[in-house]
């Protein structure tokens, strides 16, 4: 028998999903391995009936930290009392860089093993098996724990949402410390990030950047030209941009983004891997630059243009300026 401790995050009174999808999956794997799947939330004035509702979706208990939520130390701090406390076998994250930051340092504090950018997770042998996509996600590997507490930390949307869990969970106050590091950082503001709010799905024409960008900055020069297009015009990207913090997953394309089909899709410096043909490829027009004149995404474009984006697209937001100007 394991259990499972699966963190929660929350904001401005709602669970985020990412973490639903990780009490859905933590449920289904303790049930596996003959165990119960506890969640954890830290915050200040947690209300009771939001800790209670992760029932509905397989915890049997939640534990509620008093402490900052948001950051990444304090959360290490509660979720170490409460694994040293409870004897939890596996440790649950949905991803997001905030899961990442607390899942890292929890490893640390634990001595713990740690996979992360988990696609699937399944039980074994009273143990759990961790798959994680390699070498550029051309392969998978599978991850064993030989630690006492093996910690997972899914990729962003791995787990689904799922409601099987039976009414309310029991919630019990965990008192933890914080250790004096963790009290040092304080958060400013928390706030969307840009391009959240754009109706990707509806846009018309839509200028799509990939790590060929280079960083983030480099995704202004989308958002110029899809500005000179004006209208419903709106930035997208592929997952390796998502992932890396670059812009945020609402303008995500693909297998475990959304799937578009606007008029013009525009897409600079993306390879044009499956996993992002298959939300794109239903576009009317698809026009692709990339520097690599063997990039696959040329296999499917109706134009291709080989060379540097960061000459090309300047170039383009003037000839469309231009353009509407006479
Ligand atoms: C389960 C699973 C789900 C996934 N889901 C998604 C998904 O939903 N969406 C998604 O997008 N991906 C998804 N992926 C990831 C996908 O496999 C690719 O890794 C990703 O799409 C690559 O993103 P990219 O094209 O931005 O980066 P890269 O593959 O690194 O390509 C960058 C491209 O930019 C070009 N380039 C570099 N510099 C310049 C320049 N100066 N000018 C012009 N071109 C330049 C390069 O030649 C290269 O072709 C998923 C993977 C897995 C395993």
């Amino acid at each position: 028998m394991a259990n499972i401790l699966v963190y929660a995050l929350h904001y401005e009174g709602a669970i985020n999903k990412n973490s639903l999808g990780a009490v859905s999956e933590g449920a289904k794997l303790a049930a596996q391995l003959g165990g119960e799947a506890h969640a954890i939330l830290v915050g200040q004035g947690v209300p009771q009936d939001l800790a209670a509702s992760l029932g509905a979706y397989g915890a049997k208990k939640v534990l509620v930290a008093e402490g900052p939520e948001g950051l990444a130390q304090p959360v290490v701090d509660a979720m170490g009392k409460a694994i040293a406390d409870g004897g939890y076998k596996y440790a649950i994250f949905g991803g997001g860089l905030l899961g990442f930051e607390i899942g890292a340092g929890l490893a640390a504090r634990l001595g713990a093993g740690v996979a992360m950018e988990v696609t699937a997770v399944r039980a074994e042998g009273g143990e759990l098996i961790a798959e994680r996509p390699i070498l550029g996600d051309s392969a998978i590997s599978e991850i064993k724990y030989r630690s006492e507490v093996g910690i997972v930390i899914g990729r962003l949307n791995a787990f689904d949402i799922a409601q099987n869990g039976s009414g309310e969970a029991a919630v019990e106050q965990l008192s933890f410390e914080l250790s004096p590091h963790a009290s040092q950082a304080t958060m400013v503001t928390r706030g969307e990030q840009r391009g959240a709010d754009v109706d990707i799905e509806g846009a018309d024409i839509l200028v799509a950047g990939g790590r060929g960008l280079g960083k983030a900055e480099g995704f202004e020069l989308c958002e110029q030209l899809a500005g000179a297009f004006g209208g419903n015009a709106a930035v997208a990207a592929t997952r390796a941009v998502v992932d890396a913090g670059w812009y945020p997953y609402a303008a995500q394309i693909g297998q475990t983004g959304k799937t578009v089909a606007p008029k013009l899709y525009l897409a600079a410096g993306i390879s044009g891997a499956i996993q992002h043909k298959v939300g794109m490829q239903a576009s009317e027009n698809i026009v692709a630059i990339n520097k690599d004149s063997n990039a696959p995404i040329f296999e499917f474009s109706d134009l291709g243009i080989v060379g540097d984006l960061n000459k090309i697209l300047p170039k383009l937001t003037e000839a469309v300026k231009a353009k509407k100007a006479s």
